[in-house]
């Protein structure tokens, strides 16, 4: 009977180690399937780095830019428009859904050039920059979604994931992959 409650234990835990080997897999391989299929995206605006991810405490879903007014708004990858329309928190907003499953927020826009059910392609304008909506300056409020987007905003990730680190006050270069590593590489050209 103790020989049998012993093996019994130890299947337990057995199955046990299975299930967070399996899940612990799963996770992982999440974590590799955003950077895979984000690896090639264009950062959205040129700017300056205003506000950063989970900031308001932990309210603040987005990564802010500020820029020139009417500045140039680009799609981070190919996608199809989700939405566009003006609500009274994101202003003139600009939803687009990509192929890979991820959807990109473009909120406080001064217009939207693109209109629902638009094919657009990676790097192409779909806006410009502006200070509509729930706004106190001129920027963008770029989110990145693992999933579409929801109200209460489950699926957001940090666009750092993305695009590598920043910190606000830091220049930004849109149609890049990395943002802050071609500052740099002319930085140092120059001085050359
Ligand atoms: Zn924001």
């Amino acid at each position: 009977m103790v020989d049998y409650t012993k093996r019994f234990l130890v299947a337990i835990i057995m199955a046990i180690c299975v299930f967070f080997i399996i899940i612990g897999g799963r996770a992982q391989a999440q974590e590799i399937n955003i950077h895979t299929a984000t690896k090639n995206w264009v950062f959205p605006a040129n700017g300056i780095i205003s506000d950063v991810y989970n900031t308001r405490g932990g309210t603040h879903k987005g990564l802010d830019i500020a820029g020139k007014f009417r500045s140039n708004i680009y799609s981070v990858d190919d996608g199809q428009v989700e939405k566009s329309y003006r609500s009274t928190s994101y202003g003139n907003v600009v939803f687009i859904k990509h192929p890979n499953g991820l959807e990109t927020v473009y909120a406080h826009l001064n217009k939207r050039l693109v209109r629902v059910g638009q094919v657009v392609k990676k790097g192409q304008l779909i806006g410009y920059m502006g200070n509509t909506g729930d706004s106190t300056g001129n920027h963008l409020h770029f989110e990145v979604h693992n999933g579409e987007w929801t109200f209460d905003k489950k699926n957001a990730i940090n666009p750092f994931t993305v695009f590598g680190k920043g910190t606000t006050g830091e220049m930004v270069v849109a149609k890049n992959h990395d943002p802050y590593e071609l500052m740099e590489v002319s930085g140092k050209s120059q001085a050359q």
